[in-house]
């Protein structure tokens, strides 16, 4: 989905409810950012300007992820693949260390929502949960950290937005296509609130899971 769409809400009750891994580049690249030096400078000024990071250093990243045996078939990827050639790259990866992917998920928001969600956001440094402070603000009631924890994204400002769209449209949104004709995507209405959302996500899980029986009953 979009920069905004709620990739990251989702993805975080996801992994801690069905006992997965969050692979997001986007975090892996700002613990880059955050280390202040050479590399983590040239990522902090690609980040800024809404464009994507050179595809050599993500596949780096994710080869080093796939090698690490803990996270066999239970990733959660967010925000990658990216663009087709993050794609190929995956899809080879993915053939060496005998991994396959379930499901592809797309959640669908539109330009002006994009805006509000975004401008809004606040992101929790010490436990990663996502809220909106116009929409979905921090309380004692959803967060139980020091709201002193609770951080905006250098790139989270109108005219990295408008171009994070941009990258998205011209980039990204192709590799839908190609996960289309594989039968693995799952389109979702973004713009539902976030635990409709999230049922539809638990209603992909149950089916995948019935197939899986099924398959095995046949054997
Ligand atoms: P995200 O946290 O997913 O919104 O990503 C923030 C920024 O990190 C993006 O706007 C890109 O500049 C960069 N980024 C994240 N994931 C990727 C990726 N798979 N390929 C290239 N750049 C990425």
């Amino acid at each position: 989905g979009p920069p905004g769409a709620g990739k990251g809400t989702q993805a975080y009750f996801i992994v801690k409810n069905f006992n997965l891994y969050k692979v997001s580049t986007g975090d892996l690249l700002r613990d880059e950012v955050n280390k202040k030096n050479e590399l983590g400078n040239k990522i902090k000024s690609i980040i800024d300007k809404g464009l994507l990071a050179p595809d050599n250093i993500i596949n780096k990243l994710i080869d080093n992820i796939l090698l690490n045996k803990n996270f066999n078939n239970r990733i959660l990827f967010d925000g990658y693949p990216r663009n087709l050639d993050q794609v190929k790259n995956l899809e080879s990866l993915l053939k060496k260390n005998n991994q396959k992917i379930s499901a592809v998920i797309s959640l669908n928001i539109d330009k002006e929502s994009i805006f509000k969600r975004i401008l809004g956001r606040q992101t929790c440094s010490n436990c990663g949960l996502i809220f909106n402070e116009y929409f979905y603000p921090s309380t004692s009631a959803n967060h139980s950290c020091n709201s002193s924890f609770l951080k905006k994204r250098s790139d989270d400002n109108e005219k990295t937005i408008i171009n994070r769209f941009e990258t998205y449209i011209d980039k990204t949104l192709p590799i839908l296509d190609f996960y289309k004709e594989q039968n693995l995507l799952h389109q979702i209405n973004g713009m539902a609130k976030i635990h409709e959302i999230y049922k539809e996500i638990q209603g992909i899980k149950a089916s995948l899971e019935t197939w899986l029986y099924k398959l095995y009953l046949y054997k």
